[in-house]
């Protein structure tokens, strides 16, 4: 029973991690100062977020919103 409570978070846990990672690797775009930025994946566990919209505090101008990820792409070609 604890056992199986145990594997149940750790599943979660790396669902968690891997979509954090995941989006490690995506750009978000400052609507305040226009900035793309990228943040490691240990700043982007439990944000809040609509659909592609993540609300981050930018580290360019520090204003907290609602930042629109950008995937990494084949448009963009750089890494
Ligand atoms: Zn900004």
């Amino acid at each position: 029973m604890i056992i199986g409570a145990c594997a149940v978070l750790l599943i979660l846990a790396a669902l968690i991690i891997g979509q954090a990672r995941a989006l490690a690797r995506c750009r978000f775009w400052c609507k305040s100062c226009g900035t793309l930025f990228s943040l490691p994946w240990t700043k982007l566990l439990f944000r809040q977020h609509v659909n592609e919209e993540w609300r981050l505090v930018c580290p360019c101008c520090g204003q907290k919103g609602w930042c629109q990820a950008r995937r990494p792409g084949k448009k963009e070609g750089v890494r």
